[in-house]
């Protein structure tokens, strides 16, 4: 996966993956099959051996499925990347392959709401402990470390509220303590964050949101080193959730304007951050990218700009929340994140429904909570949107 290495990621983004077709296409055909065919049992046995590892049976492997790995992995800056049916089905697979029973987890407490339901109904009642630490607090994570632990775990920027982690801390520890480093990676994307290079072993995505980007897709990813992948590629065939071919097509498409679409949607977001700021109809404005946000200065050393999410607490709660949503013209009352469109959201009634009330307004999450994910469209319609909203 190391052809394209020199290229600056604008360049990697467009060029990186790309098979040799005899056809001369220059975009790379869809293998649409799920089973190969085989000019004789030699070739047979040697599929069946994986010799090509993407050419047997596409539940365990399949040349477009791979074209898009090996374009996510250059974007990573990782040495393999493989890709699954969705976020949730990379982040499970890679702690099923790595994580047994009576191993423990140090994660953060401010992950999305489909991780932390994986960890209540899937890892720990296979006898995978968790311990849940404060996001901003490093002291935490140094004393939730166990003997029998594993991985430290988190996500950065944080869903919904865009909380900062220090990386280079959390690799750091992992190293020091003989721990694998792992995060979710989704809210910045590898254009925005290169966790591989601050030391992080293994970095989880949901491809459905920015590396798409056209929210038509579910898709999910694992980078790493090779060594840790092998065991979660192994996993992907046993559970079955890989990327079907046709996805991993439109993703690879998706994918070739990531730097674009980060670089506008980012550029939006901090400027209506600003914006937000002096509203009196606005309690609070959560974006790394405002100097009065606590990893602010984080922020400005391990990414290249603060992201395109931001979120905002209104006055007057539940009430005031439907209220600026249902008066939205331009921008979608959706779920999901991350697409050209901008779309806004209610976490206390989506991402977190699960968790209690008082636990989410501990995490700062509240009923007036609005989750902004800020598309490529014109700056100005998007102000004018937001303000005829909260318009008294
Ligand atoms: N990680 C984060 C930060 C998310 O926001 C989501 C979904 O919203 C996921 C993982 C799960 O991704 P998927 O919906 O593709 O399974």
């Amino acid at each position: 996966m190391s052809e394209k290495r020199g290229l600056r990621p604008e360049s990697l983004a467009v060029h990186a993956g790309k098979r040799f077709d005899p056809s001369g296409a220059l975009v790379d055909p869809i293998f649409q099959t799920a089973p190969f065919s085989f000019p004789d049992t030699d070739a047979l046995a040697g599929a069946a051996q994986g010799r090509p590892p993407d050419a047997f049976y596409t539940r365990e492997g399949n040349p477009t499925v791979t074209s898009a790995e090996k374009k996510l992995a250059a974007l990573e800056g990782s040495e393999d990347a493989a890709l699954f049916s969705s976020g949730m089905g990379a982040i499970s697979t890679a702690f099923l392959a790595h994580v047994k029973t009576g191993d423990h987890v140090v994660a953060t407490e401010d992950l999305y709401g489909g991780t932390l339901r994986f960890f209540r109904d899937v890892l720990e009642p296979t006898g995978v402990m968790t311990t849940l630490v404060k996001t901003e607090t490093q002291p935490q994570f140094q004393e939730a470390i166990r003997r029998e632990t594993r991985w430290l775990y988190v996500e950065s920027p944080t869903n919904p509220l865009v909380k900062i982690v220090d990386l280079a801390f959390v690799a750091d520890l992992a190293r020091s303590r003989g721990l694998v480093a792992a995060m979710d990676g989704t809210f910045a994307s590898p254009i925005l964050q290169r966790p591989v290079e601050l030391g992080f072993h293994l970095v989880l995505h949901s491809a459905t949101k920015y590396l798409n980007g056209h929210a038509d897709v579910t898709a999910g990813f694992a980078a790493g080193s090779r060594e840790l992948l092998e065991p979660i590629r192994e996993r992907r065939i046993r559970t079955g959730a890989i990327l079907d071919p046709f996805a991993a097509f439109l993703l690879t498409r998706g994918m070739k304007t990531l730097p674009l679409r980060m670089e506008r949607q980012s550029e939006n977001a901090l400027r209506l951050a600003e914006d937000l700021r002096a509203h009196p109809a606005i309690e609070r404005v959560h974006y790394p990218g405002l100097s009065s946000h606590a990893g602010h200065e984080t922020a400005r050393r391990q990414m290249k700009a603060f992201g395109a999410m931001l979120a905002f607490d209104l006055r007057g709660g539940l009430e005031s929340a439907r209220r600026f949503l249902s008066r939205l013209t331009l921008i979608c009352l959706a779920t999901s994140l991350g697409s050209v469109e901008t779309t806004a959201d209610m976490p206390w009634l989506t991402s977190h429904r699960h968790v209690l009330p008082e636990k989410k307004r501990a995490l700062g999450i509240q009923e007036g909570t609005i989750r902004l994910s800020v598309g490529a469209e014109a700056f100005e319609d998007l102000k004018e949107d937001i303000a005829g909203a909260l318009a008294p």
